[in-house]
């Protein structure tokens, strides 16, 4: 695996089909899930490792974001990646962009509106990363329904040449997302549960035949203490528009705070041949160790 922190490096080896995985780092096995499948389907993997400073609208959530780079080469490598890029910040934004990219409608709700400018700077790194890298697909997790959906529209919008590829979203054995903010949990750890157990109920109900919206949001926040859920919504995957009643797929998602840590989870609700179905994502068969 090569490690370069210039785009100019990372693009004199791109070969064949290129997948990227674009990341912030610390991985867990839901980066690692991505890697894998992009280093299954591509000629060459491309991870980016970049903390970027325009998706954080607190100073001190950006400065204590978790970083270990030695631990997450070694990851990356025991996946099969080709080729890891970790900018240089002054090489990303040596100066504050004034180009900046707005997914109007997909990124002015939910995490738009409860984390005010967070879209329009993954928007923004995102469309960066694709222009300089210029890969032909993109790994992303569905763990971040909202963003692969503005992810999806920039690419078409802005008309790269690529596939995103939306990737399941991967759980540790008692239902817990992965998220690399998992490591502030400390006591709070099982407390979080809330989100995957709350969902998981509600994915339920679907299942035995409820499709209005407002109940199934309702038995999600039922699950919450007062104070800590910022929205239990039901919406369509692709404009991220509430949905009401439903009646083709849908994303139910969720975000809170627990503790300190503000977490995100979501199922996605569909109709297979035998009726409605929920995809609550995929659990890990052992435990993940990577930071316990
Ligand atoms: P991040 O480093 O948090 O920006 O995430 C990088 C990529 O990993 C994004 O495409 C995320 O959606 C994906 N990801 C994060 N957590 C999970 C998870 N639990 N399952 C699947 N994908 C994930």
């Amino acid at each position: 695996m090569r490690v370069v922190s210039t785009i100019a490096a990372a693009r004199e080896s791109a070969h064949g089909v290129v997948g990227l995985v674009p990341t912030m780092g610390f991985f867990h096995e839901g980066h690692l899930s991505l890697m894998r499948r992009s280093v299954a389907e591509c000629d060459q993997t491309v991870v980016t490792l970049y903390v970027n400073p325009l998706q954080f609208e607190d100073a001190a959530d950006l400065a204590r974001y978790p970083v270990d780079h030695d631990r997450d080469l070694a990851l990356a490598e025991q996946c099969g990646v080709d080729l890891m890029v970790i900018p240089d910040p002054c090489e990303m934004f040596a100066t504050v962009p004034l180009t900046t990219v707005t997914v109007a409608g997909i990124g002015d709700r939910l995490e738009g509106v409860h984390r005010p400018g967070h879209m329009d700077g993954v928007a923004t790194v995102v469309a960066r990363l694709f222009a300089a890298l210029q890969p032909d697909r993109a790994y992303l997790g569905r763990k971040d329904a909202q963003q692969l959906a503005l992810v999806r529209r920039l690419a078409h919008d802005l008309g790269f040449p690529l596939e995103v590829v939306g990737c399941p979203l991967i759980r540790e054995q008692d239902g817990l997302a992965l998220s690399s903010r998992n490591v502030f949990l400390g006591e709070h750890r099982r407390a979080a549960l809330v989100l995957s157990s709350g969902l998981c109920a509600a994915a339920d109900l679907f299942e035995a035949g409820e499709c209005k919206a407002a109940v199934l949001e309702d038995r999600v926040r039922d699950s919450f203490r007062a104070g800590e859920i910022e929205y239990a919504e039901a919406f369509d995957a692709a404009t991220v528009e509430p949905v009401s009643l439903i009646e083709r797929r849908a994303v139910l998602a969720v975000a809170a705070r627990i503790g300190s840590v503000r977490l995100i989870d979501n199922v996605r609700l569909l109709f297979g041949d035998r009726g409605p179905e929920a995809d609550r994502g995929v659990w890990l068969e052992r435990p993940s160790v990577l930071y316990h």
